[in-house]
């Protein structure tokens, strides 16, 4: 197996750099936090998936045989005020809790689907691993970092802090900082030894809808445990790669290192990536803040964010622009200058597709060869895609000149040009995972159009010769009504859209 390049990575627990090396050569396993499936997603939701689609597909690009395991987070887990989101929803919507879990799981692959990203290769819900998340908690105990409550479990971070002198160092916090801002099941602050320490098993109340049999109550699992547990069980006690919005990192993810090391004394992962939040008007979207737009907004128009619709894939043109690890804010104007880099993108590519050399020279071929070692070496550099597709418009105008004649595209050998047409190909569709809907039939799509009228008239003119004055009418009053206009001339019949 051979992997294309070096690759380098941004490790947030290190805070720096490093290079990337997979546990098992040839071989990553990530794990990146998934959906807690009670309501629709918003852009925010999407751009961290997109992110670590584009990832995802860039270290197969590499070569790698990737296991990319995503959960889906359908176990209520309680709020401040102390009911849990899934039962939340359900009683709202008058539906089971499942029933709840299943319709927005079912939203989220959807809407997955249409901003083109690829499935994970597990899709594990935290339901379906009640066992051995039960198993866990029994391990943390019987490791000395778990106190039983009145039916709850605990974790003791105070003791976990002592020995093991790790805790806090993803989130960067200290202990006292840490017993100072825990918020997290604030009714059960009496039961906790610290105020920093967190549930890992709670005892439901009657009134509970989702609560399952344990040793210790009738209740459920922490917030934390699945990941930890679910990684575990499916990428082994420490693997490559874990991922999740950068919100997550405390106290989800500082707490799920708790868990994994004080329940198999190893850490989950080596790399842990985190990806920026999307802003919209400079505030982090957020549906507490009823700051967001849903993905159907986008596309309709439908919202005061936006002037018009956009397509998924200005969209996801959009988001590559900026950096994963940066905040990115939504506008109208950066969405509709989106639109327009990503028509100008695909159009390169359309005239890259039908060009062609003779090989005559070959003194074109060292600025197209520079700038395709580029895109992948910029991608090499901690996935960074703005900068790539950079590179990728450097050489569109160089494209269109080959096209126009300004230069010779003879002077490409056959190398240089099917290297050209393979960057191309390779980042904008298999790295990006964009695609062309303006060959795919977009809305302003001149040459699938031209290409149906084409028909249509060839259709027409054929009832015309044939005397078939009913059908020919019919074709053009049909038309007509769709506000394309016919006529006919001694060239032929000619089209215009009113
Ligand atoms: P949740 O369903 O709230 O657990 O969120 C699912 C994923 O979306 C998590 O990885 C969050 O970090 C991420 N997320 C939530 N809000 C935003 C946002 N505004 N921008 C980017 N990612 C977000
Ligand atoms: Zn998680």
């Amino acid at each position: 197996m051979s992997i294309k390049k070096e690759l380098f990575v941004y490790n947030s627990i290190q805070r720096k750099k490093e290079k990337f090396e997979p546990i098992n050569e040839g071989f990553i396993g990530m794990y990146v936090c998934g959906p807690t499936v009670y309501s629709d997603v918003h852009l925010g939701n999407v751009r961290t998936f997109v992110s670590f689609d584009i990832i995802y597909r860039f270290l197969c690009y590499l070569g790698y045989k990737v296991r990319y395991v995503r959960n889906i987070t359908d176990v209520g887990h309680l709020l401040d005020d102390g009911e849990d989101r899934m039962s939340k929803g359900a009683k709202a919507e008058n539906l089971e809790p499942m029933e709840v879990a299943q319709k927005y799981t079912n939203g989220f692959h959807d809407m997955m689907r249409i901003f083109n990203t690829l499935q994970p290769s597990i899709e594990p819900r935290a339901t379906g691993h009640i066992l051995e998340q039960i198993e866990m908690v029994q391990d943390i105990i019987n490791n000395g970092y778990g106190y039983e409550k009145n039916g709850s479990v605990y974790f003791d971070t105070v003791k976990f802090a002592e020995e093991k002198k790790t805790y806090g160092q993803l989130s960067g916090r200290v202990i006292d900082e840490l017993m100072a801002e825990s918020r997290s099941d604030l009714k059960n602050q009496s039961e906790k030894k610290h105020p920093s320490d967190f549930a890992i098993w709670m005892k439901a109340s009657d009134d509970h809808l989702m609560k399952w049999n344990s040793p210790w109550s009738v209740g459920f699992p922490g917030w934390h445990l699945e990941c930890s547990v679910m990684s575990t069980k499916y990428l082994g006690e420490t693997f490559d790669i874990h991922g999740g919005g950068n919100d997550l990192k405390f106290p989800h993810h500082e707490n799920e290192i708790a868990q994994n090391v004080g329940a198999c004394n190893c850490q989950p992962c080596r790399y842990w990536l985190h990806t920026n939040m999307l802003l919209m008007n400079g505030r982090k979207m957020s549906k507490s803040d009823g700051n967001t737009i849903t993905p159907e907004e986008l596309m309709t128009g439908d919202s005061p964010h936006v002037s018009q619709g956009y397509d998924p894939m200005v969209l996801r043109f959009f988001m590559l622009q900026t950096h994963y690890a940066s905040t990115l804010d939504i506008t109208d104007d950066a969405l509709k200058a989106s639109e327009k880099g990503y028509k100008r993108l695909m159009q390169a590519w359309q005239v890259l597709q039908k060009l062609e050399t003779t090989g005559a020279g070959n003194s074109e071929d060292e600025d197209v060869t520079r700038l395709c070692d580029m895109v992948l070496e910029d991608m090499c550099d901690d996935f960074n895609a703005p900068k790539a597709l950079s590179r990728l418009f450097e050489l569109v105008p160089k494209i269109n000149s080959y096209k126009e004649g300004h230069l010779d595209v003879n002077q490409l050998s056959a190398d240089a040009l099917r290297l050209l047409k393979e960057t191309f190909s390779g980042f904008i569709f298999d790295v990006f995972g964009l695609k062309d809907v303006l060959s795919a039939g977009g809305a302003d799509n001149g040459n699938v159009m031209d290409g149906l009228m084409g028909l249509i008239t060839e259709l027409r003119q054929g009832a015309r010769e044939n005397k078939d004055w009913s059908t020919s009418d019919k074709i053009r009053d049909s038309l007509a009504a769709l506000n394309i206009q016919l006529k006919d001339g001694k060239d032929g019949t000619s089209w215009t859209i009113n």
